[in-house]
Order: C-alpha cells, then structure tokens, then sequence
C-alpha cells in the first residue's frame, strides 16, 4: 500500500528495500559439505538476514543452545505443533523429527526481511509446494567424498555409525542437486561464501518481490511525461 509518489520525490534505495517482500534463502546440502559455516558467515556479515529456527526432537549437542540452534522439544510437543497447523514444513531425520515454526517466517517476509534456512531436501519440496515465488535454493556441494568425510570426523561430535549413516544419507540428497535454484561447490570457503552473497544480492532485486514501489516508479514516469510536456 504504497501511496503514490509526491512530484519530485527520489525512489531511495532504502524506500526500496523496506517495500520489498523478503524472500526465504534455502541453503541445503549432505552433512559435512560446509553449509553451516557459510550460513553463519552469511547471517553474521548480511544485513536483514535471519534465521529460521526450527524445532526438534533431536538430543541436543554440546556446543548447542536451545532457542538459537534449535528449539528442543519432545515428541508430543512437536506432533502438538504439526496437529495445530504451526509448522511449515516438516521432515523425520535420521529418526528425530524436525520442522520450520510457520508465524517467524510469514512476519519476516511480509515486513521485508530476508529468513535463512538450514533444512533437508524433503523440507525444501515442501517449501516450494507452499510458497514457491518466495524460495531461492541453493545447493552446496563438497568437492569431493574424501573431503566430505574429513568435515565430519573433524567435527567430533558423532560416533562412527552415526557418520556412515549420514554419509548414506547424502548418497541419495546429492540426486536431487537438479532440483534447486543454484549449485555451488565448496572447496574453497571465502570463494562458495562469495557465490552464496551474490545469489542473495542478486534475488533481492528480482523485480517481482520490489513490486510494492510500482506506485513509485509510476509516478516518477507521469513527473517525466509531465516535465516533457512542459
Ligand atoms: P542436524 O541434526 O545435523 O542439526 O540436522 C540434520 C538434518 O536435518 C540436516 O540436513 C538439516 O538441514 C535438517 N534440518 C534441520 N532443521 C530442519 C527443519 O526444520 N526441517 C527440515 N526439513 N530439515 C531440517
């Protein structure tokens, strides 16, 4: 509900951005490929980014906290929620159930803000069957098998059946790199966060999520004609 443009008024780049819906950046990919340290990179260094914090059964690990990794709850919590329609999407993984709280999402992007998830393959299907135009997805890889299991041994928190599992898990997610928006590979850190940045700068300027400053673009069209005119 943009009013229309008062004669002689600029479009600011900040008018601009305050009017733009915000758009929902999926970042998927198999375990162990990096996409939580570029996630972070991206939510420490990009303004009007957030993070969906999704809700799990999962146990939590040690280094987590609850309400900023996660939101740790029971079984019947979690089924409470999916029964009473609060979740956006949901996903069993590796025996825990995981999901995205629907209200943080729809206020960040009715009020601009940009909302960054960190969720599985399954999630992301469901992401684009609910709310398609606002989904930009993208796919890091690791550059290689060995790579991949190197990240997650590092990460030390897994026992080793855990990890196989998880390895197992990506042989069938890496089928679906077909099915998002954007692949990226991360071999080198700074260059795949890079990548990453300029998905995001570039989807913030897609013309159909800045169509609330149609008015003002309009107006500034009628004060050239007028100008011309005269
Ligand atoms: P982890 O247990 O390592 O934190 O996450 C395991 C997997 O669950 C990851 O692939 C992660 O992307 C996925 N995941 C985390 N949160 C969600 C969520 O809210 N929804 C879905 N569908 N997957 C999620």
């Amino acid at each position: 509900d943009v009013p229309p443009m008062p004669k002689g008024t600029l479009v600011t780049a900040d008018q601009a951005e305050a009017q733009r819906r915000g758009l929902m950046l999926v970042l998927s990919s198999p375990s162990g490929a990096g996409k939580s340290t570029i996630a972070r990179m991206l939510l420490e260094r990009e303004k009007g980014l957030e993070l969906s914090i999704s809700v799990t059964t999962r146990p939590r690990r040690s280094y987590e906290e609850d309400g900023v990794h996660y939101h740790f709850v029971s079984q019947e919590r979690f089924f409470e929620m999916r029964e009473a329609g609060e979740l956006l999407e949901w996903a069993e993984v590796h025996g825990n159930y995981y999901a995205t709280p629907r209200a943080p999402v729809e206020a960040a992007i009715q009020s601009g803000r940009d909302i960054l998830f960190d969720i599985d393959i399954k999630g992301t299907f469901q992401l684009y069957e609910k709310m398609r135009p606002d989904v930009v997805s993208i796919f890091v890889l690791p550059p290689s098998i060995e790579d991949m299991k190197k990240r997650l041994r590092g990460r030390g928190e897994d026992a080793d059946d855990v990890i196989l599992r998880r390895m197992e898990t990506a042989v069938g997610e890496m089928r679906h790199w077909v099915n998002y928006d954007y692949v990226v590979v991360n071999e080198v850190l700074d260059r795949a966060y890079e990548a990453v940045r300029a998905i995001l700068r570039a989807e913030r300027h897609k013309q159909a999520r800045s169509a609330a400053i149609g008015p003002f673009i309009d107006g500034m069209v009628e004060d050239l004609q007028d100008a011309l005119k005269g």
